[in-house]
């Protein structure tokens, strides 16, 4: 029930940002259509009643729009009417203008422009029927004769229809693909990283150690892969609370991301276990890389523990081209650190590899 509420609040509030969206760009379409139609209109014999009406759609109709929409319970539904009044609209002043030319072909171009860029094919064709609709409804009513003919001047006022409507709607498609790259970058980032230390979570590391693996099998390169877990952690959760358990697991990803190169792939494997993968580097290499790492955390204090050492527990395997998949060579890391735990702890050691 809650969750449903959660979700009508999602739609109701996009549904808004939606009717916003189209709020500046209908004030700007708008009002320069106003001058394209009244061009036409002022040319010949028409009732004040289609001048009150044009100049009421053409500069209060977008502000009674937005209020329609802002208030409604469905914004999208109110917003998606708002464009089909819009075409119905459109289709009146074309055949109004007996089918001048270049005004009746630019707001067919921009009604349809609106409609695909809102609500794709089907939004076009129900706006294309409504255009045709109110076209015929109107013709047949009033008896407009055609005349196709747009003389020069008309042209030029219906110029700022032509220039600034599109340019304005392809800035407002470009701002929207910039926030939706954004959005794929940060998705990106919250489904690769852990929350709390930003290094790899676990399902992305050991799609980067697949690749890692594929790597070293295809090009014979070497790799080496180490496990660490901190020592009797749940310690410093039960002595100095929760927190000062989690500044701990900072301040280990700190020391690893200080000291180990930056090619090196760290991730956090578990609570207080990390993963780090060594491309081009030798079991040698990256045991002396852990000892660095020991030397720095031998120094080091967590503020709220100050008599308390962090130390840590390493597995290490190097990658072997005998390994059938990526899952033995984690495997065989994990076996090497479950023996440097089962050896008394803070101590790094070595997978046996069976050749
Ligand atoms: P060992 O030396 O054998 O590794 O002993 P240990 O106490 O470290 O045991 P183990 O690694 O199994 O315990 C991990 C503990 O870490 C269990 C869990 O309560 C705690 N933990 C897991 N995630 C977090 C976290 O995000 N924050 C904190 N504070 N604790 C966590
Ligand atoms: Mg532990």
């Amino acid at each position: 029930m809650e969750s449903s509420t959660y979700l009508d609040e999602d739609s109701h509030r996009s549904g808004r940002r939606f009717a916003r969206r189209l709020y500046i760009p209908r004030i700007i379409g708008l009002a320069t259509g106003f001058f394209c139609v009244a061009s036409v209109l002022v040319m010949q014999p028409v009732s004040g009643w289609w001048w009150l009406l044009l100049i009421t759609y053409g500069f209060i109709w977008p502000h009674f729009a937005w209020q329609t929409a802002d208030r409604s319970s469905d914004p999208a539904g109110a917003e998606t009417r708002n464009l089909m009044i819009d075409s119905l609209m459109g289709g009146v002043w074309i055949a109004l203008m007996g089918f001048n030319a270049l005004p009746s072909a630019l707001i067919l171009a921009m009604i349809s422009m609106n409609n695909v860029g809102c609500g794709g094919l089907k939004l076009f064709l129900g706006g294309l029927g409504l255009i045709t609709f109110s076209c015929l409804l109107i013709t047949g009513l009033f008896q407009i004769p055609v005349n196709l003919e747009t003389t020069p001047s008309q042209v030029w006022i219906c110029l700022p229809f032509l220039l600034i409507y599109p340019t304005y709607f392809g800035l407002v498609s470009y701002r929207t693909a910039l926030k939706l790259s954004e959005h794929k970058r940060r998705l990106m980032h919250m489904s690769t990283r852990d929350g709390m230390t930003g290094v790899y979570n676990r399902r992305h590391w050991e799609h980067l150690l697949h690749g890692e693996y594929d790597n070293c099998q295809r090009y014979q390169r070497s790799a080496t892969l180490i496990l660490i877990d901190i020592d009797h952690f749940k310690s410093i959760n039960d002595s100095f609370g929760h927190d000062v358990g989690d500044e701990a697991i900072l301040a280990i990803t700190e020391h690893l991301q200080l000291t180990l190169r930056i090619t090196d792939v760290i991730g956090r494997f578990g609570g207080d276990e990390f993963g780090v993968i060594m491309s081009g580097t030798s079991q040698e290499s990256a045991i002396q890389a852990i000892d660095r790492v020991r030397e720095y955390l031998g120094e080091f204090r967590l503020p709220h523990a100050p008599h308390f050492c962090l130390r840590i527990s390493v597995g290490v395997a190097e990658f072997d081209k005998s390994m059938v998949n990526y899952r033995e060579w984690l495997k065989s890391s994990d076996v090497a650190l479950y023996k440097a735990k089962n050896l008394g702890r803070s101590r790094t050691e070595v997978a046996d590899i069976a050749a």
